[in-house]
């Protein structure tokens, strides 16, 4: 489960001015649950996943991912927690450019101790309509496939915790039904747990749950 508890995540603009970039009274997902949570731009939504992966540090307040406090956890454990437990979809995929498509997704399984990934990543590149792609460069390919590979680079973790931040931003309906459907199916297959960051209400609505992010202003 994630228990997050008056969170607020404030950056400094250089100016000496904070930013309140995240202020959220509390937010409760059980296991094996799945959230949508939603807001225009600027909401706080990408800065909410990475305090729920242990990436950024709430400035006050608590996120306990079961019965892990994240907020206490030093930068090293929250890292090795994150290898083996998260799977991120990240808004920009950045995927390393020195490496194939398949290679990509083969390191990040790696990295979170799964071996011999090679015959499921094949699979789930086939399920998002990009098999024939694992010896490509990335850089050939469009961000919608970048953010498909993306996908499945975080879920050949088989993560407890997936997180997408916008993961269809850049794909049209089509492709980005078949890629909703393909998560959801593996959330509720796999019984982890599945955060998606969206603004797509079409995509919202395919959710068991949903949270609506308030609209922060500079402070
Ligand atoms: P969303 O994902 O909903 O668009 P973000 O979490 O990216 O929102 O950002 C929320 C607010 O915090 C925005 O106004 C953004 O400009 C600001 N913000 C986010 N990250 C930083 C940062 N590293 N430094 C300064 N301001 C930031
Ligand atoms: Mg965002």
């Amino acid at each position: 489960m994630i228990l997050a508890n008056h969170l607020v995540r404030t950056f400094s603009d250089g100016d000496h001015q904070a930013v309140q970039a995240l202020k959220l009274d509390h937010f409760y997902l059980s296991s094996g649950e799945n959230c949508a949570v939603t807001g225009p731009s600027g909401s706080g939504k990408s800065t909410f996943l990475h305090c729920l992966a242990g990436i950024l540090r709430p400035t006050e307040g608590t996120v306990f991912v079961d019965d892990l406090c994240l907020s206490e956890m030093k930068e090293k454990e929250a890292a090795v927690w994150r290898a083996s437990y998260v799977g991120y979809v990240f808004q920009k995929p950045l995927l390393l450019p020195f490496l194939t498509v398949m290679e990509n997704i083969l390191l990040s399984a790696e990295l979170a101790g799964r071996k011999d990934s090679r015959t499921e990543a094949e699979r789930f590149l086939s399920a998002v309509g990009l098999d024939q792609y694992g010896s490509k460069n990335p850089v050939h390919l469009s961000m919608g496939e970048q953010q498909r590979v993306s996908f499945v680079r975080a879920v050949i973790r088989e993560p407890r915790l997936l997180l997408a931040d916008e993961p269809t931003s850049s794909l049209d309906r089509d492709n980005s039904a078949v890629l909703m459907k393909l998560m959801l199916q593996y959330q509720k297959q796999s019984g982890c747990m599945l955060i998606c960051a969206t603004h797509d209400p079409a995509v919202q609505a395919l959710f068991d749950h949903q949270f609506s992010m308030n609209r922060r202003k500079m402070e």
